[in-house]
């Protein structure tokens, strides 16, 4: 047991998705109780195997920051390994503590993790406490005036705007308790794959330097995929290096501001339509889709390895692939573009390029890829219908528009100079080793167009 002098026990803070010290709402509550605090963090069996070479690369350098961070503060984060039903209790028992503090986790899989371990807990005549959320409005907390939830997002964006959030978290004065710890996993990203610093510190660095120089501009430029025009706070989020809170209360009115709050709420948005329709994180959310023909067999698993690879001869959309292996990001714009050609110039399942994608971003979120896939593949929660199909040479000319993105990303093209870089075809001497298309966009969405078509039961003419 670690009592103090008074023979106090001390509560144990779990961290999970909210790794930092900084606005903080469960370690303030933690605190709060004027108990030590024992930090811990437990790799789940489950979820390492799930995550990926990048995301686990991620995690390992979270933990290492937040480890120096407790240092500097006079503790230590113990890391435990297994079941956390298990070793949660397993750890509250060892040091005495009869109160747990973590931030909700609004996720399918977190939730039920969370039932058990709540469940473990008291029968041990231990608590477990929630408190906060990894957004700035908890899922499920805005709804219609009928109390149902909202499925389309402009409207919950008013309802989430209307609901308004706490300001950052004050950083509380905390005394640290320690217990026995394993090393802290230790897992490297591919050799092919660069990965900024994953710390609070760095998270913080980057809010600070895009606030004074990026934000302004944003509403223009935000969709140039050639452009550093966005703010790369995704992984920050992902891994709660940095509170939704923080971002939010440095904005203001501005058209540039505004325009970045409400990215902001996509986020949210969609982790509140996956906490009530927890499902959708592998089906349809709009099951009438569920009968839409898609392929599969060699040639589909021929066209996906081209498209994982970026090697479809569409360089927009092979552009995004690599930059994807290259980085563990990819622009929004270019997101969509590849998602769109996988599932409606290849006609492949979205849930196949999610879980490639899952695979390979740092930024990696349940809520937000599974539906950032169904917007694009039509099975979700777009307003706009599945006839949305992206051309992906015109997007590239109008998001690439000199094709330094493409370029970047594709040495075999770097032959060709500005814009013709989006349609190597046309001066096939400059690039040799860059491969023909492996379909031909307009007959594609053509077919892409039919199959809605046995869906819906009527064609649509709409532009793409
Ligand atoms: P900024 O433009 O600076 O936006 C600020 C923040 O707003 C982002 O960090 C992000 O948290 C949020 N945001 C912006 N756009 C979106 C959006 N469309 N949906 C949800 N949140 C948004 N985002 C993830 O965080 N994880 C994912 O796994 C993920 N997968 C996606 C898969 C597909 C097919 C698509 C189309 C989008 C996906 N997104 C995902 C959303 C979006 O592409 C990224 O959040 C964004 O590109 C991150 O870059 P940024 O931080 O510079 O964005």
């Amino acid at each position: 047991m670690t009592h103090d002098d008074q023979g106090t026990p001390p509560v144990v803070l779990w961290f999970r998705r909210d790794l930092r010290l900084n606005d903080h709402e469960a370690l303030v509550a933690a605190a709060a109780t004027g108990r030590r605090v024992v930090p811990v963090f437990v790799v789940d069996p489950v979820l390492w195997a799930n995550a990926g070479d990048v995301r686990r690369a991620c995690l390992s350098q979270a933990l290492s920051a937040l480890d120096h961070s407790l240092r500097t503060s006079g503790g230590q984060l113990i890391v435990r390994t297994g079941a956390p039903a298990e070793q949660v209790v397993a750890l509250a028992q060892e040091v005495g503590a009869t109160e747990v503090f973590v931030t909700g986790d609004f996720t399918p899989y977190g939730r039920n993790r969370d039932a058990r371990v709540s469940a473990a807990l008291d029968k041990d005549g231990r608590a477990l406490h929630e408190v906060g959320a990894p957004y700035a409005v908890a899922p499920g907390a805005v709804r219609k005036s009928d109390g149902t939830p909202f499925r389309v997002f402009t409207p919950y964006y008013r309802g989430w705007c209307a609901h308004g959030w706490s300001a950052p978290m004050p950083s509380p004065a905390v005394t640290w308790a320690a217990a026995p710890s394993e090393a802290i996993p230790d897992h490297r990203a591919p050799t092919d794959t660069t990965l900024p610093e994953v710390s609070e510190v760095a998270a913080l660095d980057r809010w600070a330097a895009f606030r004074q120089s990026g934000l302004t501009g944003y509403h223009e430029q935000r969709d140039r995929a050639d452009l550093a025009a966005t703010s790369q706070a995704s992984m920050d989020l992902r891994w709660g290096l940095i509170h939704p809170r923080t971002l939010l209360a440095d904005l203001g009115d501005s058209k540039d501001h505004d325009h970045f709050r409400r990215e902001v709420c996509w986020r949210e948005f969609y982790a509140d339509v996956l906490f009530h329709e927890p499902a959708s994180a592998r089906r349809n959310l709009k099951v009438s889709m569920d009968a839409m023909r898609t392929d599969n067999g060699e040639q589909a698993d021929v066209r996906f390895a081209a498209w994982a690879e970026g090697r479809t001869g569409y360089p927009f959309v092979d552009a995004g692939m690599r930059q994807l292996r290259a980085e563990g990001w990819v622009h929004n714009r270019v997101r969509m573009v590849v998602a769109s050609f996988l599932v409606k110039d290849l006609h492949l399942d979205w849930q196949r390029g999610a879980a490639h994608f899952m695979q390979w971003l740092r930024d990696g979120d349940i809520a937000s890829n599974q539906h950032g896939w169904q917007w694009t593949a039509g099975t979700g929660t777009d307003a706009a219908p599945y006839f949305r199909i992206f051309n992906p040479v015109a997007q590239g000319q109008r998001f690439d528009p000199d094709g330094d993105y493409v370029r970047r990303y594709i040495p075999e093209l770097r032959g060709i100079d500005g814009a013709a870089v989006h349609e190597p075809w046309l001066a096939p001497l400059l690039a040799p080793d860059y491969p023909a298309p492996i379909i031909e966009h307009a007959a594609e969405r053509q077919e892409a167009l039919a199959r809605l078509a046995e869906v819906t039961g009527s064609a649509s003419d709409a532009k793409p």
